[in-house]
């Protein structure tokens, strides 16, 4: 195999370790972002339930009065229909009474409905930040979990850098701009195994002669379609 070869075979080694832990890195960064989010859409909800909870308390409250109020309201009509004249008055004071009477149980009817709805919205806030707290332990752990990573990439990232600063020090200059060039497209490749007349690249059929060909010290062959370097084992 050509000494070129062999060193751009060493560089793309390299090169795909710091491709896979750059790409780790990035998945353990979002995965940070992603629990990070959770938490602020939990914490939201629970502010949103305990406001909501708030104004359901005034709200009884509100109805509390009125309905203290309707109470009062209908002693006075009781004390005061024994002191009434004609029958007339009567009647109309009873009619009132009525009224009075079917106000009183539409409020209460209304204040049952409001505390059943006070009792859910609690059960489900005490469930809610029980949740949220289990959410925050585990996301720590999880969080600890990826910062480790990201860390453990890191010095893998700056080992491989090293190795290829010292390595492409022994590559011709002459292949040198158009295989660093190669590395820094899209897919990272630079160089690839030919398999059964296969460039490893980007997979077409290859002339068979440039199998051939690369098996020669002597040669550096490239890919007729790609472009990209080959070698062969
Ligand atoms: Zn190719």
């Amino acid at each position: 195999m050509n000494k070129d070869i062999k060193i751009m075979i060493q560089l793309q080694d390299c090169w795909n370790k710091i491709l896979y832990s750059k790409s780790e890195i990035e998945k353990s960064n979002n995965k940070i972002k992603e629990i990070k989010n959770e938490i602020v859409k939990k914490t939201g909800n629970l502010d949103k339930l305990k406001n909501e909870i708030k104004i359901l308390k005034n709200t009884i409250k509100e109805n509390e009065v009125d309905l203290a109020g309707f109470e009062n309201k209908l002693k006075k009509l009781n004390e005061r229909i024994n002191f009434l004249k004609s029958e007339r008055e009567v009647e109309a004071q009873n009619r009132e009474i009525e009224k009075i009477k079917e106000d009183i149980s539409g409020k209460e009817e209304s204040l049952i409905l409001l505390m059943d709805e006070l009792d859910a919205k609690e059960k489900l806030l005490d469930q809610s930040e029980a949740d949220l707290v289990s959410y925050r332990d585990m996301s720590k752990t999880e969080i600890e979990k990826m910062e480790l990573k990201i860390n453990e990439h890191g010095k893998i990232i700056s080992n491989k850098q090293t190795d290829f600063d010292r390595t492409i020090e022994n590559l011709s200059p002459s292949y040198k701009p158009k295989f660093l060039k190669l590395l820094n497209t899209k897919s990272g490749k630079a160089i690839g195994e030919i398999m059964n007349n296969i460039c490893g690249s980007c997979n077409f059929q290859i002339p068979s002669f440039l199998t051939q060909e690369s098996l020669k010290e002597e040669n550096v062959v490239t890919c007729t379609n790609c472009g990209r370097f080959l070698y062969s084992n």
